[in-house]
């Protein structure tokens, strides 16, 4: 018997007025598996995003989480089967504390999933040496605090499968670094993870498996070595 993969997607279709946000996109990651998405700005990879997650609508298509068909689901309904979701734009309350931010999603869960969700969530405070009763608000932190805060919270409601768009936008080395390290970490615990990332020496660093997204579609997809080395890869993406 074979395992459904636990994300995928079937001839997933976008479109906002002329442009094809999502273009016939087929995409199939393991359990267990870091995939990194790339391509350039404009690819799709946001859109693709906001699809997972429930909050826009494919026009056409399926999405599968673990085999179970979640495309008309809503966006709750997917996080409450193990979807978590970071955004590209700042989400954590600034008017809350760290203490009340992370404590807002949590979701009913049995217990196995709550230890392992805790441990979790416990490497990535200790990683990012956020504390977890920390009273500041959200709103005093430093860009790089907040960025970690937005990922602990994701962590929060103790998901199978964290989807994270630019994590390390706009961190210095040190910190894009430590977020590696963290994704590296959280992924050895068996959870699944889909980045998304410009720095090619962060893909380098935490990708098994890449994606590259280019006009909607599909363009290249390989191990980290093979697509950093494709020409026509470099050609659309890096453009070299
Ligand atoms: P990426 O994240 O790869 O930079 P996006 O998914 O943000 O790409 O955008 C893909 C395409 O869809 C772009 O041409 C963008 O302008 C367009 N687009 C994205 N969101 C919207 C929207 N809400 N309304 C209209 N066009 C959009
Ligand atoms: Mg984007």
């Amino acid at each position: 018997m074979t395992t459904a993969p636990m994300l995928e997607t079937r001839r997933l279709n976008k479109r906002f007025g002329g442009v094809v946000a999502a273009d016939n996109i087929d995409l199939s990651v393991e359990t267990g598996e870091l995939r990194c998405l790339i391509g350039p700005n404009g690819a799709g990879k946001s859109t693709l995003f906001a699809m997972l997650c429930g909050i826009q609508r494919a026009d056409g298509g399926q999405i599968l989480l673990a085999g179970r068909d979640v495309t008309h689901m809503q966006a709750f309904q997917r996080v409450r089967l193990g979807v978590g979701l970071t955004f590209q734009t700042n989400r954590a309350f600034h008017q809350l504390s760290v203490r009340e931010n992370l404590a807002i999603p949590r979701i009913p869960h049995d217990a196995e999933r709550r230890a392992l969700g805790a441990e979790r969530l416990a490497v990535a405070l200790e990683t990012f040496g956020l504390d977890p009763e920390d009273e500041t608000r959200a709103g005093e932190l430093s860009h790089n605090q907040l960025q970690w805060l937005e990922i602990a919270m994701v962590l929060s409601g103790y998901p199978d499968l964290i989807l994270l768009d630019e994590p390390a936008a706009g961190m210095a080395g040190e910190e894009t670094a430590r977020t590696a390290t963290l994704l590296k970490r959280l992924n050895a615990t068996g959870l699944t993870i889909v980045v998304v990332e410009h720095d090619i020496a962060f893909v380098k660093e935490v990708a098994q498996s890449v994606t590259v997204l280019h006009q909607g579609r599909v363009f290249a997809e390989g191990p980290v070595e093979a697509i950093t080395a494709n020409e026509e890869v470099r050609k659309i993406y890096l453009g070299k």
